[in-house]
């Protein structure tokens, strides 16, 4: 069960991949690597990512060939591009074929953090499920702000709402306090939202018990988060 969210990092030159591996898992994030386009392929259509790290200029595919075949079929995750200086075309090209952003190397792995932040803060948890999407027993409706369970109906404010939708599109991974709090606040937490979370969290509980739901639907995870397991 991962706290952390994932990336994986597309890089064939290995000194680039490898310290760029070291830094982000020293951020806590989750680390998956690939040399090569073809690695890279697979390795996505094997797993789920919350953001790919893709080098422009790879062996056998193309970052771009690549970035644009995953749009093509459907594919969601954030991509930011890393292209090199005097690629200015292409770095167009690179917005163009569906990136989310794009870093000139040589870049300042601070400045690469605050770019990953920023993309994953901005991220719709609805690109995965939708404004309409099942949560254990429920249909949330998340534009008209209703919690469907039968013809039972029951108004959910827009924070609730989106705190659903984030649990929806992310079964079975513990949602840290800071990632909801970024993801539906919209701001980064500076500690005293803590609370707010919880609070937050306890209310949608009730109103979850109250509607016909279980109140481990969304359980909390000691010092980790909270988690939206699915079985089977
Ligand atoms: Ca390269």
């Amino acid at each position: 069960m991962k706290a952390g969210q994932s990336i994986l990092v597309v890089e064939d030159e290995p000194k680039i991949r490898d310290g760029l591996s070291d830094f982000l898992e020293f951020h806590d994030f989750y680390v998956t690597t690939a040399e090569d386009g073809l690695a890279a392929e697979r390795t996505v259509s094997e797993g789920r990512f919350d953001l790919i790290l893709l080098d422009l200029m790879l062996p056998k595919i193309s970052g771009e060939q690549l970035c644009r075949k995953w749009r093509q079929q459907g594919l969601k995750t954030p991509i930011i591009m890393l292209t090199a200086k005097g690629q200015e075309k292409e770095k167009i090209a690179g917005l163009d074929m569906g990136a989310d952003d794009y870093v000139t190397k040589p870049f300042s792995l601070e400045e690469l953090l605050s770019r990953i932040r920023a993309v994953l803060r901005r991220t719709d948890p609805a690109r995965s499920v939708g404004q309409r999407f099942t949560i254990g027993p429920f249909t949330v409706d998340a534009e008209g702000l209703k919690l469907i369970n039968g013809n039972q109906q029951t108004e959910l404010s827009t924070r609730q709402a989106q705190m659903l939708q984030l649990f929806a599109s992310n079964p079975n991974r513990i949602v840290s306090r800071e990632e909801l709090y970024e993801k539906v606040w919209g701001e980064s937490m500076d500690g005293i939202e803590t609370r707010t979370v919880d609070m937050h969290i306890a209310r949608l509980r009730d109103l979850l018990v109250t509607a016909g739901g279980d109140k481990e639907l969304i359980e909390t995870v000691r010092g980790a988060g909270y988690l939206y397991k699915v079985k089977g």
